[in-house]
Order: structure tokens, then C-alpha cells, then sequence
């Protein structure tokens, strides 16, 4: 009994749980504390400080200098009044997670006194040495400058005993090197494509913001077992592991009673993040044992996904406290549901209107119609790129499995909304209508409460839920800039598309409405293809869909190549939002990202196999020679050591499997690590030295179900999923 196994066992029977207060059991007594937010700012801000802060946010306005002062020195008040000593850029770089370098704000003056500053430089902006991020070959190490700068839109809060601002991450000669630069673009081309096409409704619409909902799956597994399985500790999932016996079958787990412990964790990061402003609001288990989710209240987009990186991160911290690690990979445990992040889209004016809501007059129902058809043709011209933003080498595992949405990018409306469509399509609009009114039969009615909203098709990637779009197949450790920065682009080139199809009608002699409708039309028609109603895990759709000429691409590296495509390249350029080399930097990222995980991956099954799994098989095996050898001399005949004698027999055949198939898979990575490009690489590693990864595991698995469990060493997955 002495392996790490069992000690680890060990230790989580003696867990307590730890005592979690929240400041108050009024949620509005603390929500926001550690954020420098409108309230605090209005305190600490003299009037034209506030207003400039406030026009940078919504318009982007430039901050002058001298304002920049006076909003670092309130900054710092403020924060110091918290007993904050630091302060840093936070910054998403091309890794997935949060970056951040700490300055004290300590300076000594010219005399040698020390005083705390903080001066508007060091607010709007900083140069983090920044050569070993991702670049993808934008930066070389002898220009490794690249710098933060300030993003007002999103406020400053506390995180410990810092300061952080929020930033953008750019090279020196202005490429991102980040997630937030690029979405900043989408976000503003899309506003402003978005405002002209409201305009042919409401003059009085200035702004139209995205918002975004994220909901966060996530499994716990104490930390003891998770720091004795060498293969969580390095890549974040389990790469061995025989299923338990009992395991999701009995649909025991979804929303059912949270176990203690679990509340307490919850508790403790909906405490942390409440204060950091996050609006937590639900949480509930998910399907698969150890399995569960948490959501926010939706908010402006930028600030959501702010709040879901700083939320990872809180809990992933929080986590430790309570003796639990916090498993965010797509697919930690074979054989149960993996994890994603539902992101829930819509458009949301300055006028407080849902522009994805369907309304109850005509005119509504059209501006609805206008801008709801107009996502389905955007996911419809550019199905290949919203695949591509949501591959990584853990979502492949997820993708198409039967627990997420396949690879191929379809769009669930629901039957109303569909007949609805099909309606329009087949219609007749009458072109010489004097009256509006008799226009107005053209468009079937739409009921403001749609039936479907409870039809969750959840075997869709892309569905339309009442008054938002829920794009499911989003990887639950990814960054959702990168499958927001792409929806919201799309969204806006294909507007500003529409406005001009429109404008043309229109200089024709068409009248507003007609023109509407009849662009509407067109393009329910051209995008009819990828809509689809039903089961997206069976097989009859992806025949189907081939079909219909919708691709089903299973795997990234070649996912991949949709960013790099004429057509992706002249939207990059055409909505401002990457550059040529930016473009092809992030894709030389990304395929950099797949193979390194795949050769960490194969690397730890290579040293699992031959130090810890293949010698507890052999002593196993070992005993049992003995134990036959013994047997023997006893003068006992073969029959009393039959099945002892099976067991030598099978050991040594999956021993010999799995030792066989590690050196073919060494071979085989030695072999793609001289590969120069990084597609070829990518694509070797998958299909060359990843294929190696089940028929190892096959064996290894069998063979935990052979060996005395007093000898094994890894916790089995019995351990891992139902042990709290
Ligand atoms: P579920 O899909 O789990 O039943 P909900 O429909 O309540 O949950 O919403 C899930 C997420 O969608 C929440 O974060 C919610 O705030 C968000 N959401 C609701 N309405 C919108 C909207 N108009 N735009 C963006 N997100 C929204
Ligand atoms: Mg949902």
C-alpha cells in the first residue's frame, strides 16, 4: 500500500471542508467591490476625467495626456485605499490564458524617499519583454518589443493585492499579438455596419453593442488524486484510464443535489468573482460524474470575455483552497461527456433593443427578420472560418463524439422560425404595392414568444434560442475572443454587404420595404443550406450535409487552413480586422500549438508506459510465476494454476503490445519533429504519432483490469470521477 495512489487516497478521506463567508448574504451589499467601476470612478475622477473615460469606452475616443494623469492618480487612491501595493497590464496573449508582470508601485524620489506612484504613462502604456510569447514570426527575438495598452472599455479591478488594467497586447510595428486587439476591430466595424443598417428603421440608434453569455463547464477532482496522475499534472486529461463500471449510465448526475464540498468550492469563486463584478447567476452538475457548470448573467462582449478569462483563473486559484483541481481541458476522462462553453450571442442597441428579439408589429418582425437572416448568411458564407476558431487539439476530441455538436458548422432556428423562412421564400412580393400595408402580408407573423425556445436541438452547433444565437461547439479552455472575434466580423462585413444590396434596390425605384424584403429574400434562398433541424450527432446528417456540400472537417491542423484561404484573407482586409501577416502569423500559432500538445501527449505515454505501467504489470506477473513456481512444488498439477498461467500469458502480450507500439510511435515523432512546415508537421503528428494513442491505451487499460489493484499505480478513473 505504498504508492502514491494510495496515499493520495488516503489523504481525501481525511478532507474537511473548508469555511466559506462571503462579505455579506446580500450580493449587492459587495458585487463589484474590487472594481474601479462608473460609482468609484465618479468619486475619485474630477467630471472631465469621468466623461473622457466614459467616450473612450463607447467611442474610442483618445485620452489626452494630461487626463491620463489625473485617471492614474485616481486609480491609484483608490486602489491604495484598498491596501493595494502593485499594479500590472493584464493581457491575453496567444497561449489561452492571462498574462500579467507586476510593478510596485513603490518609487524612490530624487532624494531617495520613497513615494507610491503611478503616472498616466504607466497606465496607458507598458512594454513587457515580450519575446517568448506566441508570434507566429511576427517578432524575432532581437525586436522583442512589443506593448500593452490600456483598453478603457474594460474597467480596472483588484486581484489580490493588484492593480490590473486591462490591455491590448501589440507588437512593435502594431500587429496583436493577443485575443482582444482583433476583437476590438470586429466589435467596432461591426457597430458601425450594424447602426447603418438600423438606421432604415430607427434614426435614432447610435450604437449597437454584441453581448455575450458564457456558460462554463468544468470538472473537479481532488488534488491529491489529480497530482498522482503524472498525465493530468502535464496535459490536463487523463491518457490512460479503463472506464469505471459505473460511470454516466444512469443519468444520476445532471442537475442532481451538488455535493457539499462542491457547494463550498462554488461558493468561495462565486464570492471572489461577485466581487470582481462578474454576475455569476447558475450553477448546476452537468452530465458526466464530477462534471458541472456555472453561467453569468450576459453582458457587453469585451466585458464578458474579460470576465471569463479572470473567471478560468479565480478558479482555478479558489480551487486549491479546497483541495480540488479544476479540469477545464475539452475531454480530461475517455468514455464521458467532455466540456464546452456555450457562448450566447445577440445585438443589443443603445436604445436598449434586442435586434435578435422578434417584435410585435410588422416593422419589428422586418428589422428582426433583416438582422436574423443576415447571421444565418454570415455562418452560411464563412461556415469554414467559424470552424476554424473554435479547433484546438482538445476540442477535436469533443467535435462529433456524440456530446457535441459534429464539425460540420450548421444553424438550428427552430420549426416556427423556419416555416417562417420558408414563407418569405416562397412569397410573392408584390413590387408595385402603393400602399405599404399590402406589403406588409409578405411577412408571415412571427409570435414574440417562440415555442422553441424550450427545444434545446442540442446536437447543434450554431441555434437560435428565442432572442439569441448559442454558438455550443466553443472548447470550455479556450479564449472565446477568437470564435467572437470571427462571428462578429462575419456579422459585419455581411451587413455592410446587405446595406449595399439594399441601397441598390433602392436607387432603382424600389421602395424602402420591398427592397428589404426582397434582399431578405434573396438571401434566404442563397443560404438555405445550412439550415438543419435535425439530429446533428446522427449519422444520416453527415451523409446529408456532404450532400449539400457542407464541410465536416474532423480535424485542426487542416481546419486550420480556412484562415489562410483568398476568400478569409480579403475579409481580414476588407473589415480591417487582421492584417496578411497577422493572419498567417495566427494560423503558423495555431498549428505550432496542435503539434507541441501532441508531442507533450506522446512524450508522457512514452515515460508512463515504461516506468510506471509496464513494471506494476511485471511484478504483478511476477508473483504469479512464484506463485505457479510454488504450486508446482507442492506437487500440485497444471490445473492448479490454469488461470494463473492465462494471466502470465496475457501480461507479457499486452506488455509486448504496448512496448512495441511505443518505440513504433518514437520513431514515428522523431520522424516529424525534422519536419520544417508547420501544416506537414501538424498533420504528421496527427495522423502518424496520435494514431499511436488508442491501441497503447487499449492495452494499458486491459491491463489495469488485470493487475492487483493493490499494485496499481495511477488512480482509476472510479477514484477520480465519483471520490469528493
Ligand atoms: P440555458 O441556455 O442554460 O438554459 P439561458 O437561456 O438562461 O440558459 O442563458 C444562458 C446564457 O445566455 C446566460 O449567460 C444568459 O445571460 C445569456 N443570455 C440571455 N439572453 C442573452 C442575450 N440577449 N444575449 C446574450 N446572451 C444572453
Ligand atoms: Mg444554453
Amino acid at each position: 500500500m505504498s504508492t502514491i495512489r494510495f496515499q493520495a487516497l488516503q489523504s481525501v478521506l481525511g478532507r474537511t471542508i473548508p469555511e466559506v463567508k462571503a462579505p455579506s448574504s446580500k450580493i449587492s451589499d459587495f458585487y463589484g467591490a474590487n472594481v474601479f467601476d462608473k460609482v468609484k470612478m465618479k468619486d475619485y475622477m474630477s467630471k472631465e476625467a469621468f466623461q473622457a473615460i466614459l467616450s473612450a469606452g463607447v467611442s474610442g475616443t483618445p485620452i489626452e495626456r494630461e487626463i491620463a494623469e489625473h485617471i492614474a492618480s485616481a486609480m491609484k487612491s483608490w486602489a491604495m485605499s484598498k491596501g493595494v501595493t502593485h499594479y500590472t497590464h493584464w493581457f491575453q496573449p496567444l497561449t489561452g490564458t492571462t498574462a500579467e508582470k507586476h510593478d510596485s508601485f513603490f518609487e524612490p524620489d530624487s532624494n531617495g524617499v520613497a513615494v507610491e506612484k503611478f503616472s498616466g504613462d504607466a497606465l496607458v502604456q507598458q512594454e513587457p519583454d515580450a519575446s517568448s510569447f506566441p508570434n507566429g514570426g511576427i517578432r524575432s527575438t532581437f525586436e522583442a518589443r512589443g506593448y500593452t495598452a490600456w483598453d478603457p472599455s474594460s474597467p480596472a479591478f483588484i486581484f489580490g493585492k493588484t492593480l490590473c488594467i486591462p490591455t491590448v497586447f501589440v507588437s512593435y510595428t502594431g500587429e496583436a499579438l493577443d485575443y482582444k486587439a482583433p476583437l476590438l476591430k470586429a466589435l467596432s466595424v461591426l457597430d458601425k455596419a450594424a447602426v447603418d443598417v438600423c438606421h432604415y428603421f430607427d434614426k435614432g440608434i447610435s450604437k449597437v453593442n454584441a453581448s455575450l453569455g458564457i456558460e462554463q463547464e468544468y470538472f473537479l477532482v481532488d488534488l491529491a488524486l489529480f497530482n498522482a496522475r503524472p498525465d493530468m499534472l502535464l496535459t490536463g486529461r487523463a491518457l490512460f484510464g479503463h472506464s469505471s463500471a459505473k460511470n454516466q449510465q444512469l443519468e444520476d448526475h445532471y442537475f442532481g443535489s451538488i455535493p457539499e464540498r462542491v457547494v463550498a468550492y462554488m461558493q468561495d469563486f462565486e464570492t471572489e468573482a461577485l466581487l470582481l463584478g462578474i454576475p455569476l447567476k447558475t450553477r448546476h452538475n452537468e452530465v458526466a460524474p464530477s462534471q458541472f457548470e456555472c453561467a453569468p448573467i450576459y453582458e457587453e462582449i469585451n466585458l464578458a470575455i474579460d470576465h471569463n478569462q479572470l473567471l478560468m483563473d479565480l478558479m482555478d486559484k479558489i480551487a486549491k483552497r479546497h483541495h480540488f483541481k479544476v479540469l477545464l481541458h475539452e475531454k480530461p476522462y475517455a468514455g464521458v461527456n467532455g466540456s464546452g462553453k456555450h457562448n450566447n450571442w445577440s445585438l443589443i442597441t443603445d436604445t436598449g433593443k434586442n435586434l435578435l428579439a422578434p417584435g410585435k408589429t410588422p416593422k419589428n418582425n422586418l428589422m428582426f427578420l433583416t438582422f436574423f437572416v443576415n447571421t444565418v448568411k454570415a455562418v452560411h458564407e464563412h461556415a469554414d472560418l467559424l470552424r476554424a476558431s473554435i479547433a484546438s487539439v482538445n476540442n477535436d476530441h469533443r467535435l462529433g463524439a456524440n456530446e457535441a455538436p459534429p464539425a460540420i458548422i450548421s444553424i438550428f432556428l427552430g420549426s416556427q422560425l423556419n416555416d417562417v423562412l420558408d414563407e418569405i421564400e416562397t412569397s410573392r412580393i408584390s413590387k408595385k404595392a402603393k400602399e405599404e400595408n399590402t406589403m406588409w402580408h409578405s411577412i408571415p407573423k412571427i409570435p414574440s414568444i417562440l415555442l422553441d425556445n424550450t427545444d434545446r436541438n442540442r446536437t447543434s452547433p450554431f441555434a437560435f434560442t428565442g432572442n439569441k444565437f448559442e454558438l455550443r461547439a466553443v472548447g470550455s479552455s479556450s479564449n472565446s475572443s477568437n470564435p467572437m472575434t470571427v462571428l462578429n466580423m462575419i456579422m459585419a462585413d455581411q451587413l455592410i454587404k446587405f446595406k449595399a444590396d439594399v441601397d441598390k434596390l433602392i436607387k432603382k425605384g424600389d421602395k424602402k420595404d420591398v427592397a428589404l424584403l426582397t434582399v431578405i429574400k434573396k438571401y434566404i434562398k442563397e443560404s438555405k443550406n445550412i439550415r438543419f433541424e435535425g439530429n446533428g450527432y446522427s449519422d444520416e446528417w453527415a451523409e446529408e450535409a456532404e450532400k449539400r456540400g457542407l464541410a465536416n472537417i474532423k480535424t485542426t491542423p487542416k481546419a486550420l487552413d480556412a484562415l489562410i484561404t483568398d476568400k478569409s484573407v480579403k475579409l481580414f482586409q476588407d473589415t480591417g480586422v487582421f492584417s496578411v501577416r497577422e493572419a498567417h502569423a495566427r494560423h503558423e500559432i495555431l498549428l505550432e500549438d496542435y503539434y507541441k500538445k501532441l508531442q507533450i501527449e506522446a512524450r508522457v505515454i512514452g515515460e508512463l508506459v515504461t516506468n510506471v505501467v509496464i513494471p506494476a504489470a511485471i511484478k504483478y506477473q511476477t508473483s504469479m510465476i512464484e506463485n505457479v513456481k510454488g504450486l508446482k512444488d507442492i506437487g500440485l498439477g497444471e490445473d492448479a494454476y490454469d488461470a494463473q498461467m492465462m494471466i502470465i500469458k496475457q501480461i507479457s502480450e499486452h506488455v509486448n503490445f504496448i512496448k512495441k507500439n511505443v518505440v513504433a510511435m518514437v520513431d514515428e515523432r522523431k520522424l516529424a519533429n525534422v519536419l520544417e512546415d508547420s501544416r506537414e508537421k501538424a498533420i504528421t503528428y496527427d495522423e502518424k504519432v496520435k494514431s499511436y494513442f488508442e491501441p497503447i491505451r487499449y492495452h494499458v487499460d486491459k491491463l489495469e483490469l488485470l493487475v492487483d489493484d493493490n499494485i496499481w499505480p495511477l488512480p482509476k478513473f472510479r477514484e477520480l470521477l465519483f471520490i469528493k
